[in-house]
């Protein structure tokens, strides 16, 4: 997965809608201090469903929602949209979220609304953004992306924090949800069988 193109309005510093376009190739952020550069890392991370407000340097959601300065009132709502292109062969049983070639994953939250994700404009769920990530070997937590104090962490990491690293990078991690929903249903089909044992025991 190639990301192509990242659109951003209300989020944190970024105020006014911007667009930056990501070339292929190594991509480098340069600014000087409190210009907006982890800002942009952040905003990658949470369209790929950040679900923890204090790794994204907030108490609560809502914090990525421009808070306003002294000349400009806060805006009610944040959206980062992010254009991705999808090779064929990380599509698996979600043709129908994304097909292969290029996709746009939208997040928006609104204040004390919470965040809703669209897919090519279409509504889906959080489970279906981070599933499509998954499935490409990325995601929010991805080791891909390095942030300020994430070569520390992960020296500092404890084995099972590791092993999760590497499941992701070796695009296995999405397999691991799968089998719990997997898991699930079949737990309750056997509560069905067994209920079902029970009725049909009634009825002798
Ligand atoms: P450094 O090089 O010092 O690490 P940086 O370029 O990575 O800085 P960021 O940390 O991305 O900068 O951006 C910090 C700026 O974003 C600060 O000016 C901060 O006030 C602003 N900011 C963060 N959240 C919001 C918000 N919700 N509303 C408005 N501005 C915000």
């Amino acid at each position: 997965m190639q990301i192509k193109r990242l659109k951003l309005s209300g989020f944190k510093s970024f105020v006014e809608p911007a667009e930056l376009r990501i070339e292929p190739g190594l991509t480098g952020v340069v600014g000087p201090n409190g210009c907006g550069k982890s800002n942009v890392l952040e905003a990658i991370r949470w369209v790929m469903g950040e679900s923890s407000p204090k790794s994204m340097r907030g108490a609560g959601m809502d914090d990525v929602i421009f808070a306003g300065t002294a000349q400009r009132p806060a805006r009610d709502f944040a959206e980062v949209s992010m254009l991705v292109e999808r090779p064929t062969e990380e599509v698996s049983g979600d043709v129908a979220l994304a097909p292969p070639g290029d996709v746009e994953i939208t997040r928006r939250i609104e204040r004390g609304a919470g965040s809703a994700y669209r897919v090519n404009g279409r509504d889906v769920r959080a489970k279906d953004v981070a599933l499509l990530f998954a499935d490409a070997a990325t995601g929010a937590h991805s080791p891909a992306l390095v942030s300020q104090g994430k070569i520390s962490a992960i020296i500092a990491a404890k084995p099972t924090e590791r092993r999760a690293m590497l499941e992701e990078a070796a695009g296995i991690s999405g397999l691991h949800v799968r089998r719990k929903d997997a898991e699930q249903k079949l737990r309750a089909a056997e509560a069905n069988l067994t209920r079902l044992d029970e009725l049909m025991g009634d009825m002798e």
